[in-house]
């Protein structure tokens, strides 16, 4: 694969921007590779820079579920950037994209836009203390819920990829308050409250962990901590910015049945462009600045461009056959698993929906430990050659795969040949 103008694109970054990337996850430094400058992606496929064309199994970290430039989000997105692209005063859309939330999420009644899932969880946070009056939260370890200060704490993906515990620039006392817990361990969770029974505000989630890798929820999890939430007054808060309208258009809580207090969004929920969202129930909601007390703002949030394109997205999504990806991608799985296994290497494939992580291991994966014994230098073997036989998957062993609606039987296929031709 040529990557001479990528090269060149990087070496220049580098000198502008730090790391050459805006988002440190793109660097691909834990596979001890140069990112690929993307020029154009249509579909299920991205080309480079160098005109190499790929076959995207990134989907841009998660947004991208009805793949690249789909030809209603690009018309949506025109037409919305004719009649301007920011009014600083209310637009349809930002009621249409919210009526959209709210009817296709069982818990979510009201909803307030932002610009990205960082800012999503910051606010819901804020909400959940200011609603509650306690100060501590509880997040699981490796979880990502962006890069406001009170979730650095054993934070997943980018973090845990350059193995830093949390990151310089947050202050001690600001994390003081993040009370840690294994993923799929009820038991550290119930000890916490146990320990701080009308101290903790929310408990954070990824309804399925997308950012150390992926991680399914054991049974009874998520059950089990709507109910510990309950009887000591906290709120669940399920960070839905990977899983919301992925795991079914009603998200992971429509899917396993769970309701939280509130929810989070992002990355479909905007098509493609910058956008998050909250939301919950109407009770808690309504304490919003300017209905309630608790500040939270944005020049630019409801965005036109932003709502028009997350509601095209919808509206494809509304009418697509989760159920038929999903069967895809599992045969997909099930046979990319096979042909690595008879490599001779310990390797399973957790999945569910359009996500799935490579593992080189044998051992039970249940939280950020266990995804930390797994082989690393296999994952970087197989990142390679999978990347440079065009195939563009999630950079990391602490990353998912995010699958869309645009791939073909083609694209699997010339995926399964690649991992044939993969040696260890
Ligand atoms: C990506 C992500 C975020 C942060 O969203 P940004 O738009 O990158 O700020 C939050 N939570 C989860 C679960 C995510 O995957």
């Amino acid at each position: 694969m040529n990557t001479q103008r990528s090269e060149a694109l990087f070496v220049r970054a580098q000198e502008l921007i730090p790391g050459g990337v805006n988002s440190p996850v793109r660097a691909c430094r834990n596979v001890h590779a140069d990112p690929l400058f993307i020029a154009e992606g249509h579909g299920s496929h991205l080309t480079t820079v160098d005109g190499e064309e790929v076959i995207d199994f990134l989907g841009s970290w998660g947004p991208m579920l009805v793949g690249h430039a789909h030809p209603q989000v690009t018309e949506a997105i025109c037409k919305a950037a004719m009649r301007g692209t920011s009014y600083g005063a209310p637009c349809a859309d930002e009621v249409r994209l919210a009526e959209e939330v709210c009817a296709a999420l069982p818990s979510v009644e009201m909803v307030r836009m932002v610009n990205s899932g960082t800012e999503a969880t910051m606010s819901a946070l804020r909400l959940a203390r200011g609603v509650t009056g306690r100060d501590k939260l509880i997040k699981f370890i490796g979880g990502y819920h962006g890069h406001g200060d009170a979730f650095l704490a054993s934070a997943g993906s980018g973090v845990a990829t350059f193995s830093i515990p949390g990151t310089p620039g947050v202050p001690a006392a600001t994390v003081a308050d993040t009370l840690l817990a294994p993923y799929n361990d009820l038991d550290v969770v119930r000890t916490l409250f146990e320990a701080h029974p009308e101290e903790i505000a929310a408990v954070f989630v990824e309804p399925v962990a997308g950012n150390m890798g992926l991680i399914l929820p054991q049974p009874g999890f998520l059950k089990g901590l709507r109910d510990l939430c309950t009887r000591y007054g906290a709120l669940l808060v399920f960070d839905e910015v990977i899983t919301g309208f992925r795991l079914s258009y009603a998200g992971a809580q429509g899917r396993f049945g769970i309701l939280p207090d509130l929810t989070t969004f992002g990355k479909i929920i905007g098509g493609g462009l910058p956008v998050g969202a909250y939301g919950g129930r109407a009770d808690l909601m309504r304490h919003v600045a300017p209905e309630g007390e608790v500040y939270q703002a944005g020049t630019l949030s409801g965005n036109p461009l932003a709502m028009a394109a997350g509601l095209a997205t919808l509206d494809i999504l509304k009418h697509s056959d989760y159920a038929a990806l999903e069967a895809k991608v599992h045969s997909f799985v099930m046979e990319l698993e096979a042909i690595l296994r008879s490599k001779g290497v310990s390797v399973q494939i957790p999945h569910i929906a359009s996500l799935f992580t490579v593992y080189f291991t044998e051992a039970a994966l249940m939280d950020f430990e266990s995804v930390r014994t797994t082989d690393q230098k296999l994952f970087e073997s197989f990142y390679k050659q999978m990347r440079a036989q065009g195939i563009f998957m999630a950079p990391s062993a602490f990353e998912a795969n995010m699958l869309s609606f645009a791939h073909s039987n083609e694209d699997f296929a010339r995926a399964l040949e690649a991992a044939e031709n993969v040696k260890f």
